[in-house]
């Protein structure tokens, strides 16, 4: 593996299990020293001692990203720890379906307060030392956005899931937008279904709908979107991916 990320301090959100686990992997692999952010602690430590195993370096930062202070205090202590911070992949997340007109509505707040709220905590505080990093010798930053197929389209039930994510797609591109002159890249990349802990959080009617919908086909697995994220903030500085749609061959 080429270590084009040598020299970089990334930070992973929902470090824990699935995607951001890939993902940290992946940039550690790459050579950037990781900094792992989810609330399971246990998880984290023991994903540190896995980098730590293959050569890479990482440090656990248990967070909650849907408090703000929290948020901050993640990337204070990075900045801290690494001294400087060239990669942001905003990836935590939460998916709970339902027919709106039978929702709990402490879901949908629960979803904002993750997907929405979380993601531009982390991002605010991140921004001033993105701008710092673009700066200097690697002449580039990277802000990566996991969003979703279902912030492109949507489908009943997943009317607050969709919401959260058709947000964070509007969100990343005006920022895009914004920082283009500054050399902070702001992409979205836009998974569809893979095989994680994701839907965990959904009663047995809606696991039973979601199997009849995407049992049939093989899933992504958590390393192909981590292959995608690496190829983001592995391109030349000049060049930026603003957008990454990854799909199961046979998800139409
Ligand atoms: P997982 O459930 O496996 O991972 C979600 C991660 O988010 C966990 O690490 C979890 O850690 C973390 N998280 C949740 N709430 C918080 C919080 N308040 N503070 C900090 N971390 C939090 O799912 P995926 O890996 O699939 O999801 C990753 C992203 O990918 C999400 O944004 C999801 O919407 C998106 N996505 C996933 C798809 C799929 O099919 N799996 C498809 C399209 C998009 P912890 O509980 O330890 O805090």
């Amino acid at each position: 593996m080429t270590q084009k990320l040598t020299g970089t301090v990334a930070l992973i959100t929902g470090a824990s299990s699935g995607i951001g686990r890939a993902t940290a992997l992946e940039l550690a692999r790459h050579g950037a020293s990781v900094t792992l952010v989810a609330r399971r602690e246990d998880r984290l430590t023991a994903l540190v001692t896995e980098i730590e195993n293959e050569g890479g370096t990482a440090l656990a930062v248990p967070t909650d990203i849907s408090d703000r202070a929290q948020a901050e205090a993640a990337i204070a202590t990075t900045v801290d720890h690494f001294g400087h911070l060239d990669i942001v992949v905003n990836n935590a997340g939460l998916m709970i379906l339902g027919l709106a007109a039978d929702a709990d509505v402490d879901d949908w707040d629960r979803m904002i307060a993750i997907n929405q709220q979380g993601l531009l905590y982390i991002t605010k505080a991140a921004l001033p030392h993105l701008q710092a990093a673009a700066a200097g010798s690697r002449q580039v930053a990277d802000l990566v956005n996991i969003s979703s197929v279902a912030g492109r389209t949507t489908f009943p039930t997943a009317g607050a899931y969709s919401l959260t994510k058709y947000g964070v797609n509007g969100f990343t591109e005006a920022l895009r937008q914004e920082l283009a002159a500054s050399h902070v890249r702001v992409g979205v990349l836009e998974p569809g279904k893979v095989d994680t802990e994701l839907d965990s959080h959904n009663n047995e009617e809606i696991l039973a709908n979601i199997e009849a919908n995407f049992g049939g086909f093989t899933m992504l697995d958590p390393q192909d979107i981590a292959d995608g994220i690496a190829f983001m903030v592995t391109r030349p500085a000049h060049a930026a991916i603003a957008e990454m749609w990854v799909m199961p061959t046979e998800q139409s």
